[in-house]
Order: C-alpha cells, then sequence, then structure tokens
C-alpha cells in the first residue's frame, strides 16, 4: 500500500509536522508484578525528527487509514509490535488546527512479544509509569503526556 502520508505539512500553531493527513502513536501498556504499570517507548534514531528524544512508536498517517491503523502499522514497523497481540483501549486526539492532528492510540499488551528495534528505533524499552519524566522526552509526547497518564490510571 502507498503511503500517501508521507510530507511535511504546517498546522494551525504554526509547527511544520510529518504527515500531511496527521500522526498518530501507539501507547503500549501492561502490568508488571511489583512495578504497576510499564509503557513501551522508543529512543529515537539521532537521524529522525527530533532525534535522541524518548517517545512512542508512531508517525504519519496515510489517507486510507484510521488512527489506530495507522498506529498499528509504525509500531509494527517501528518496534515489532503485531496487532494480534494488542487491545485498543482506547484514543487522545491532539488537534493543532488546519486539519492536522496527532492521535494517541492507547492499547493494552495482551499476548508477550518479542522487542524488535528497526532503523528508526536506537532502543525500545517498557518504562514504568513513574520514570518516564526522568527520560529525555519528545517535545510533543512531553506535552501530552500528563493527559496520557491520567487516561493510562483509568485503562489500567
Ligand atoms: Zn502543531
Amino acid at each position: 500500500m502507498e503511503h500517501d502520508g508521507n510530507g511535511w505539512v504546517q498546522c494551525g500553531l504554526g509547527h511544520r509536522h510529518w504527515g500531511r493527513f496527521g500522526a498518530a502513536g501507539l501507547l503500549l501498556h501492561r502490568s508488571a508484578d511489583g512495578a504497576g504499570t510499564l509503557i513501551l517507548m522508543q529512543h529515537r534514531a539521532v537521524w529522525t525528527a527530533n532525534g535522541g528524544t524518548w517517545g512512542i512508536p508512531g508517525g504519519a498517517r496515510d489517507s486510507h487509514e484510521s488512527a489506530a491503523q495507522a498506529a498499528l502499522r509504525e509500531a509494527g514497523e517501528e518496534a515489532g509490535v503485531r496487532s494480534e497481540d494488542v487491545a485498543v483501549t482506547g484514543e487522545f486526539a491532539d488537534d493543532h488546527g488546519a486539519g492536522w492532528g496527532y492521535t494517541t492510540v492507547l492499547a493494552r499488551l495482551v499476548r508477550p512479544f518479542v522487542l524488535v528495534p528497526q532503523e528508526e528505533s536506537e532502543e525500545l524499552r517498557w518504562v514504568p509509569v513513574g520514570e518516564v519524566d526522568g527520560l529525555p522526552l519528545h517535545p510533543g509526547f512531553a506535552l501530552s503526556w500528563p493527559e496520557l497518564r491520567v487516561r493510562l490510571e483509568h485503562a489500567a
């Protein structure tokens, strides 16, 4: 399938974003004994946009994709996540205006899988929710993390 979402656009807030039809990311969570809730985080390779920061797997949405389809496809490409191993629990849309938005798709891990970092990922790690703020975060993820954390507490 052709990726017609690839390209830079300007949103209503004046940012430049990758993704002509918006973008989506997968916030994958699981509970661990004694560690509370863990989320899957990606250390972005230095050559990517906002390289070197930590965020969640995700990327440009294609015109024919729902946010969940895009998030799961990107998480598959970047982290080896298989859609049959996760259950979508919700979505959080961050609308930047002028037709651009970033949708975070929340999903629970229902079957363990082996993390397979692909070329856009320097490292993949399950991070306890309480330790996320201690990482150098991708600026977009950092802005939405407080709200996402609240959603996670309700989804867990
Ligand atoms: Zn924006």
